[in-house]
């Protein structure tokens, strides 16, 4: 287990809620499809990392600022003599290496990543060198996809293709690696200095009003969800979930878009459009959440 867990950014939760809900921009959309497929290769990232098997402790998603300048680090893995930082890239297709720009076939310029990769290297070294860290570190690009080929790469470059990928665990699963109790301190005061609140974030301006009420499906997002019983079940795919979960969870996305807005009784009735009975909203929101203020004025928040 990861000592310190990747989760979906607040932004990627917004844009994919936004993207079912209203239509996003052309750019928009692709700025949402790229986190969406950068997540997802970040993923199948961990899924190789969980399975080591030496000594090491593996943190994920870390973000630092260093005097005033922020940098990211997608996974950073602590063994004995070495940290390991990588940077995930799920690039698909055939891509073209030049120096600064890789090209893809359509000759769209692509940021070669290396450049990402040593902005983070150089800041971390500083970090490490303002709180006395002496571990050596080695910074890696991975490219993750199976579906990638990188044309007239040059041999010396710290890149990870998706070939290579096994034998590379192989290889830091030998590397000899005992963990102590400052192997854990280190760890810890890494979690420490993570900044929770990316600056980079990006979204579009939008309202309550052009967001498309109604429960959408857990599994599938679509919106032909009908009440059946104590049951939401979805026409698309069957999915079924208890009103309660499929209540919460729909409400948990309004306030995720809509933070500023007064969660009550009529407003999440008419954000889940497809159930009825606004005392069956009530006695949800009563047992799930707070309830602040009274009469006419109360409203909920989380317990
Ligand atoms: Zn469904």
């Amino acid at each position: 287990m990861a000592f310190k867990q990747r989760y979906e950014s607040d932004e990627l939760k917004i844009l994919r809620s936004l993207d079912n809900r209203m239509v996003l921009s052309p750019s928009d959309k692709q700025h949402y499809l790229n986190l969406k497929k950068g997540y997802e290769g970040e993923v199948m990232f961990d899924e190789m990392t969980e399975k080591l098997k030496c000594e090491c402790h593996i943190l994920n998603d870390l973000l630092f600022k260093v005097n005033s300048s922020t940098f990211q680090i997608d996974s950073l893995i602590i063994m004995q003599g070495q940290i390991h930082i990588f940077e995930v890239k799920n690039y698909a297709g055939n891509l073209i290496y030049g120096d600064d720009y890789f090209k893809t076939e359509a000759n769209t310029e692509i940021q070669n990543p290396q450049h990402q990769l040593n902005r983070s290297e150089v800041f971390l070294r500083q970090l490490f060198q303002i709180h006395k860290i002496k571990l050596p570190i080695e910074a890696q690009v991975v490219f993750i996809n199976p579906e990638y080929t990188l044309y007239q790469c040059p041999l010396n470059k710290p890149f990870i293709f998706p070939t290579q990928l096994d034998r590379y665990f192989q290889k830091l699963n030998q590397t000899p690696s005992k963990l102590n109790e400052n192997h854990m301190r280190l760890a810890e005061k890494l979690i420490l200095m993570h900044i929770k609140k990316s600056p980079y974030t990006q979204l579009p301006l939008y309202t309550y009003e052009q967001q498309k009420k109604g429960i959408t499906c857990f599994s599938c997002d679509s919106f032909s969800v009908r009440v059946n019983n104590r049951k939401c079940v979805c026409e698309d795919c069957g999915y079924e979930e208890s009103v309660e979960s499929a209540v919460m969870r729909n409400l948990r996305e309004m306030v995720l878009l809509f933070p500023e807005m007064k969660v009550t009784t009529n407003l999440v009735h008419e954000w889940c459009q497809v159930i009825e009975s606004k005392k069956r909203i009530s006695r949800v929101l009563e047992k799930n959440m707070k309830i602040v203020g009274m009469g006419q004025w109360a409203y909920y928040v989380e317990k």
